[in-house]
């Protein structure tokens, strides 16, 4: 794997990595002298109250950096801080959508921004525990959050009485077993309470009866590390930031035929053109953009003609994709878009947690009809079985995103690339000549 790059120094629009490269900012001593780190805290903890910070993050107009986008302040508003009994944060750090790898970046370069965020939200919402549910491949960011969190213990931060203020706070880690499921909130508690990770119904959702059958805020890690910074300079100041519907930045991992791949933080309403043609440095020397995956291997893929589609939510439903995961992965012109979306569709296949029909026998017909038309035997037949099997996938016919995000694979390369399809289905050729 490439090593990641950085979008280090000061600018505009650097509001999370902005201190990232400063030597040993992992240490708690560095992120406090050095980044002003724990301020946001402290403030939190002395100046404001709950309510207060529920309102400075819906102000700031956050939304979710895991996937669905949602309001992060509206989301703590659910939480009813003053029911009784005990109240939890979670904390998803399972990523492991395909071409993504900023909750990393975040873990490894300054694993202390995200223990702010995480205890300033515990506060907010009446919680006095909080897990990171972590990606059980991350021994990295496993070992930065280990350590980091035995220094805010020692620290006091993490304790009875966090910078002196008698709210008692206390986080756990809890490493994932391995299944891209548990990046599904409902499926990821499931895990933490030690089952099976398969997806709830819903309702109830999390707020009402999340871990234990217990109150439960559920933020991905980009999201709570935006949370000190809005904390400190105000939500007023963050819808600066990006667009009217989609304040802020955001961290995108830039993978596949680019020169520069790379974690870059990017002011929502840039271009794509602009994250992969100049952040990323665009496809290696004599080869041509083809398309990209906009937010992870779930979102709807959109060809080079759309490079100037805005990364910002509004822009990219208007295209008929989405933001996802922030992990944007590129194909040139070497590469076929058939082999591509046959490859996806086996690793959801395999993935699959089999809870309902669409998803768990949908995926493997659509494996088995990839094989037949890939092997030339493919012909209209095979085409009209993707397209059902994708229309069986999408709007709400299965319990979890998984099974949307299969259907959208061979949905928006359908949408796209008919011409490709046709080719192996019908006329038994490839104009890419490599399925390597
Ligand atoms: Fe499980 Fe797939 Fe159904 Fe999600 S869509 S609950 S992964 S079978």
């Amino acid at each position: 794997m490439a090593e990641l790059r950085g979008s280090f120094g000061v600018a505009r629009n650097h509001l999370l990595t902005r201190w990232f490269g400063t030597e040993d900012l992992h240490r708690l001593e560095v992120y406090e002298s050095k980044a002003g780190g724990y301020a946001a805290l402290r403030k939190a903890l002395l100046d404001m109250k709950p309510a207060d910070l529920v309102n400075e993050v819906k102000t700031s107009g956050l939304r979710g950096r895991g996937g669905a986008g949602f309001a992060t302040g509206v989301k703590w508003s659910f939480i009813n801080r003053d029911a009784p009994g005990p109240k939890y944060v979670v904390v998803n750090a399972d990523e492991s959508e395909p071409g993504t790898s900023k909750d990393r970046y975040i873990m490894e370069n300054s694993p202390h921004m995200l223990l702010e965020g995480i205890m300033i939200a515990a506060y907010a919402v009446g919680a006095n525990q909080a897990w990171v549910y972590i990606r059980g491949e991350y021994d990295g960011p496993h070992r930065m959050l280990v350590e980091a969190i035995a220094e805010a213990r020692a620290k006091g931060y993490l304790g009875p009485k966090p910078m002196g203020v008698n709210y008692p706070l206390d986080i756990q880690l809890y490493r994932g077993h391995g299944a891209y499921i548990c990046g599904e909130e409902t499926a990821l508690l499931e895990s933490l309470e030690g089952k099976r990770a398969q997806p709830r119904s819903r309702p109830p959702f999390p707020a009402v009866k999340g871990a234990w059958a217990r109150p439960t805020l559920l933020n991905n890690v980009e999201t709570l590390s935006t949370v000190p910074w809005i904390i400190n300079n105000g939500g007023a100041a963050y819808v600066k930031f990006g667009t009217e519907k989609s304040p802020g930045t955001r961290l995108m991992s830039v993978s596949g035929n680019v020169r520069k791949p790379g974690v870059y933080e990017v002011e929502l309403g840039q271009t794509f053109r602009h994250v992969i043609m100049e952040l990323a440095g665009g496809p290696p020397e004599g080869r041509r953009m083809k398309v990209f995956w906009p937010g992870g291997s779930s979102a709807p893929v959109l060809p080079e003609s759309m490079l100037d589609t805005h990364t910002d939510m509004e822009a990219l439903a208007a295209a008929r994709s989405m933001g996802g995961s922030g992990g944007v992965i590129v194909m040139d012109d070497s590469h076929c878009v058939v082999k591509a979306a046959s490859r996806l569709l086996r690793f959801y296949a395999h993935e699959s947690c089999g809870k309902c029909t669409p998803c768990r026998v949908g995926g493997d017909w659509a494996v088995r009809t990839y094989d037949r038309i890939l092997a030339n035997e493919g012909s209209q037949v095979e085409l009209g079985i993707l397209e059902r099997v994708a229309d069986g996938l999408q709007n709400g016919r299965c319990l979890c995103g998984l099974g949307d995000s299969a259907g959208w694979v061979i949905d928006s390369t359908f949408r796209h690339f008919r011409e490709e399809y046709e080719d192996h289905a019908l006329r038994h050729t490839c104009k890419v000549g490599s399925h390597a």
